[in-house]
């Protein structure tokens, strides 16, 4: 780890271009200007994996496939239902504002809301994730992060540690917006939400639904989201992640993740050493090289651990 280099409170875009690194930043050469909340969680499974998953495609798994259905089904039962149809970028990023707004500004009401962009900063770096579930409990805000499995099989615990750091993320990003770290004004700069106009189309549709003229921009609606996420009741240091089995729905386990700063920020600072470029991706280690077993990279773009067959002479 390269101490000293690593500001976690710094909402400025860009800054992390005035830094001198050693090796092309990642964001370049992977073609990203936004880190998700879940390549960070992924570097915790293995980093090499997640970099090599940007640079050749991803297969969606089976577990995606039906992760994907699941999620859609339930923010149908649980959301307030939204019927927008999104013709450009700018449609597509209203609709998701306008939902999370939706989400959160009925919580305390409704009791829970599905499926809210979240964003922010770290070292200058654009910061977006989606967070599953918000409940509200005892007069706070609880994070619930759902993963689906295809057997009851438990999940291990390197995987537990790897949607540890999503949910702890999610924890740290709605903080800083309650606190005023990451703002509205920063979002709409780093996203130029100024220079995003919504297509006729959809305008015609949002006026079908009511909504008022002036409320019709993406920088009003992202407005409207970040005020009611700063109304919304304090960020519990507690979340929870529950594993469903895709077939029988049955919660296979839910573990319990407490938010701790020191212990999340020495993990955040080491995740962030690679995208700052001062260090390559890491393959895992050799204590955990049977995760190369479920790799689709492993005796291919990926060679750390695999033995090729020796040749008999
Ligand atoms: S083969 Fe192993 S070390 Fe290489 S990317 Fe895959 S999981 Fe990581």
């Amino acid at each position: 780890m390269v101490d000293g280099l690593i500001c976690l409170d710094t909402p400025d875009e860009m800054d992390h271009d005035t830094k001198e690194s050693i090796r092309p930043s990642p964001m370049s050469r992977l073609h990203k200007n936004v880190i998700r909340a879940t390549d960070i969680a992924a570097q915790f499974w293995c980093e090499k994996q997640m970099e090599l998953g940007y640079l050749y495609g991803k297969e969606a798994t089976p577990e995606m496939r039906n992760g994907a259905e699941v999620h859609k089904n339930i923010e149908t039962i649980i959301n307030i239902p939204v019927n927008l149809k999104p013709e450009s970028y700018p449609d597509s990023l209203y609709r998701s504002l306008y939902t999370s707004y939706l989400g959160v500004s009925t919580l305390r009401e409704r009791g829970a809301a599905r499926e809210l962009n979240i964003y922010g900063s770290i070292n200058g770096f654009k910061i977006a994730g989606k967070i599953d579930e918000i409940r509200y409990e005892d007069g706070k805000t609880v994070v619930y992060e759902d993963k689906i499995k295809m057997s009851d099989r438990e999940p291990s615990s390197a995987q537990i540690a790897s949607h540890r750091m999503q949910v702890l993320l999610y924890i740290k990003m709605l903080n800083d917006i309650k606190r005023g770290l990451y703002t509205f004004s920063n979002f709409a700069r780093g996203w130029g939400t100024d220079k995003m106009r919504i297509t006729d189309s959809f305008s015609a549709q949002l006026k079908d639904m009511g909504i008022k003229e002036g409320d019709m921009t993406v920088g009003s609606i992202a407005a409207l989201y970040f005020s009611s996420l700063m109304d919304a009741g304090d960020i519990s240091d507690m979340a929870f992640i529950r594993y469903t089995n895709a077939q029988s729905g049955n919660i296979i386990k839910s573990s319990r993740v407490e938010y701790s700063q020191n212990d999340f920020e020495e993990r955040l600072k080491y995740a962030m050493v690679y995208w700052n470029g001062f260090r390559d991706a890491k393959p895992v280690d050799e204590s955990e090289k049977w995760k190369c077993n479920y790799c689709p990279f492993f005796g291919k773009q990926c060679t750390t651990w695999y033995q090729a067959k020796q040749k008999v002479l």
